[in-house]
C-alpha cells in the first residue's frame, strides 16, 4: 500500500502524524509524498479555527472525485474527526477510516477492516506508546500529556482531545533516550498546558514530577536543547521560570499565550488569570531568564471586545515587548460556549484590529531582532535554505536564521553564528570558527561547491 498523511494544525498534530506514519510503515506501507501517488490518503485535521476545517472540506471534495476514478482509501484523523461536524463531512465525502485523537493506534485494525471503520474512543494505551525516533532529523517533538482540563470559552480542544492525561515520566524519559540515540539535538515538549503536567483533573498524580522538576530531569538527559509548548499562564509557577534559568539545555524562547490584555475579555474567555497576574509571570521570567525571548498568542475581535479592550491588548504588547506573536482573528467554533452564547463581531472590525496588531508586532520584532545584530547566537542549522548557497536554521530564541554555506561546517548541527543583519522575521549571519572568526564561505556555482554542499542537502 502507498500511503500519505496530510497534516493541518499544531505541533501536536505533527507529532501524531509521525506516530501514525510509523505505524503505517510497520504495517508494510510505503510512505509517498503526494496524494496522486497514494492509495491511502489520511488527513490529520485541525478544528481550532474555521479555516483549517474549510481546507479539509475542500480536499475531501477533491478526493471523492478521485475515488470515483480509481481505488482509493480516504481517512480522517485529528480534532475534526472527533466532532459531529467532522463526522457529517466524513459521511458526505465517503471517508472510509475515521480516527479520533485518542484512537490513533487503531490504524492497523482500521486498514484490516473491510468496512468503514470509525474509532472515537480515548484509549489509555496511547499514553504509554513510544513511536520510533525520526531518522536523520535534529529536531523532534515529545508529547508529555494529552487533552486539556481548561474550558476557555472560545476553544474546541477540550471537546476534541478530552480531559488532560499526563504521560508517565518513565515513558517520557525512555522516548527522550531513543531520540538522543537517533541523533536528535533539540526536543520540544508538547502539551496543551504543560505547566499543569502531573495534575490531571485537579489531582496530583503520585510518582509524577511537577513540570519544573520534569524540566530539570530532561535537562540532565544530555539533550542539547529543549523547548516547550504550550504554557498556560494560569498554571505557571515561579519554579518553572527558575528551572528554565538553571537548566543550560533550556532554550531562552518562552511562549506564554496571553490571548488578550483586557481583564474584561480575559474573564469572558474564562482564562482564569488577570493582566496583572500575567505581568507578574513575565517579571519572574525576566528575573530568572535574563535573555528570555518572549512569544505569545493573541485572539483579536473576541465577542464583545470594545476598542478600549483592544487598546488594552496593544498596551500590554508594549509593556511586555514581545519578540513575536501568533495572532488570530476570533473564529466562532460550533460546540464552544462563546459560539453558543456570544454574538460575533463584524468581520471588518476584526480584520482592522488584526492589521493594527500586526503593525505593532512588526515594530517590536524589528526592534528586538535589530538588538541581536553583532551578537553571537547558537544556531541549529537544519539544511539548505531556499537559495542552496545558504543554510537555514533557528537560534535558541527561535529566530529563523540564514547563513552562507561555509568551509568546515559540513554537517547539520548547532553552530555559533555572528548576526550581521536582521529584519522583523529573519536574521542573517556568518558561521564562526573555533577562533571566533567567520569561516570562509564556500565558493558558489562551481561543481566543487555543489559536491561540498551535498551532506547538508541530505538533512
Ligand atoms: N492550550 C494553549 C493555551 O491555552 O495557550 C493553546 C492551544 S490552541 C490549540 C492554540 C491557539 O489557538 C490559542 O492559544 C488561541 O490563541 C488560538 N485559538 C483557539 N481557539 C480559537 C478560536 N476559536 N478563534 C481564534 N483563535 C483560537
Ligand atoms: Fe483551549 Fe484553553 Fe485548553 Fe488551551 S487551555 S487548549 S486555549 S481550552
Amino acid at each position: 500500500m502507498k500511503a500519505t498523511v496530510v497534516t493541518y494544525g499544531c505541533q501536536m498534530n505533527e507529532y501524531d502524524t509521525h506516530l501514525v506514519e510509523s505505524q503505517l510503515v510497520s504495517l508494510g506501507a510505503d510512505l509517498v509524498s503526494s496524494v496522486d501517488e497514494a492509495d491511502f490518503v489520511l488527513l490529520n485535521t485541525c478544528a481550532v479555527r474555521g479555516k483549517p476545517v474549510e481546507k479539509v472540506r475542500s480536499l475531501l471534495g477533491d478526493l471523492r472525485k478521485v475515488k470515483a476514478q480509481r481505488p482509493l482509501v480516504v481517512g480522517m484523523m485529528g480534532c475534526l474527526a472527533q466532532l459531529e461536524e467532522g463526522q457529517q463531512m466524513a459521511r458526505k465525502f465517503q471517508v472510509d477510516v475515521l480516527l479520533g485523537p485518542g484512537s490513533l493506534l487503531d490504524i492497523g485494525a482500521a486498514l484490516e477492516s473491510n468496512e468503514r471503520f470509525w474509532g472515537l474512543q480515548f484509549k489509555d494505551e496511547l499514553h504509554a506508546h513510544i513511536p520510533p525516533a525520526p531518522t536523520g532529523k535534529l529536531q523532534a517533538h515529545l508529547t508529555i500529556m494529552r487533552g486539556c482540563d481548561h474550558h476557555c470559552t472560545y476553544c474546541i480542544v477540550p471537546t476534541t482531545r478530552g480531559p488532560q492525561v499526563s504521560r508517565h515520566p518513565d515513558d517520557i524519559l525512555r522516548e527522550l533516550d531513543s531520540l538522543l540515540t537517533a541523533g536528535v539535538q533539540e526536543v520540544t515538549l508538547l502539551g496543551q498546558n504543560v505547566n499543569a503536567y502531573g495534575v490531571d483533573q485537579g489531582a496530583r498524580l503520585a510518582g509524577y514530577p511537577t513540570f519544573a522538576e520534569l524540566i530539570r530531569m530532561v535537562g540532565r538527559s544530555g539533550v542539547q536543547r529543549v523547548k516547550f509548548t504550550t504554557s498556560h499562564p494560569m498554571n505557571f509557577t515561579e519554579d518553572v521560570a527558575a528551572a528554565i534559568g538553571e537548566t543550560p539545555a533550556m532554550c531562552e524562547y518562552i511562549h506564554l499565550p496571553v490571548q488578550s490584555g483586557s481583564n474584561r475579555v480575559l474573564r469572558r474567555m474564562a482564562r482564569e488569570y488577570t493582566r496583572e497576574k500575567y505581568l507578574t509571570h513575565i517579571e519572574q521570567i525576566r528575573r530568572h531568564v535574563p535573555h528570555a525571548v518572549l512569544a505569545t498568542d493573541i485572539i483579536v475581535g473576541f465577542p464583545g471586545e470594545t476598542e478600549e479592550d483592544f487598546q488594552d491588548t496593544l498596551s500590554l504588547y508594549d509593556e511586555v515587548g514581545y519578540d513575536s506573536a501568533y495572532m488570530f482573528i476570533y473564529s466562532p467554533r460550533p460546540g464552544t460556549p462563546s459560539y453558543t452564547h456570544f454574538q460575533d463581531l463584524p468581520r471588518e472590525v476584526k480584520t482592522e484590529r488584526l492589521q493594527r496588531l500586526i503593525v505593532k508586532q512588526k515594530e517590536w520584532s524589528a526592534r528586538k531582532n535589530a538588538a541581536k545584530v553583532g551578537t553571537v547566537q547558537q544556531v541549529l542549522l537544519r539544511g539548505d535554505a531556499h537559495d542552496p548557497a545558504f543554510l537555514e536554521g533557528h537560534t535558541s530564541g527561535n529566530h529563523p536564521t540564514v547563513v552562507p554555506k561555509a568551509l568546515g561546517a559540513d554537517r547539520p548541527g548547532i553552530y555559533p553564528v555572528r548576526i550581521g543583519h536582521a529584519t522583523p522575521h529573519m536574521m542573517y549571519g556568518q558561521i564562526l570558527g573555533p577562533d571566533g572568526q567567520p569561516l570562509p564561505e564556500r565558493p558558489r556555482h562551481t561543481p566543487e561547491a555543489a559536491a561540498l554542499s551535498s551532506p547538508l542537502q541530505m538533512a
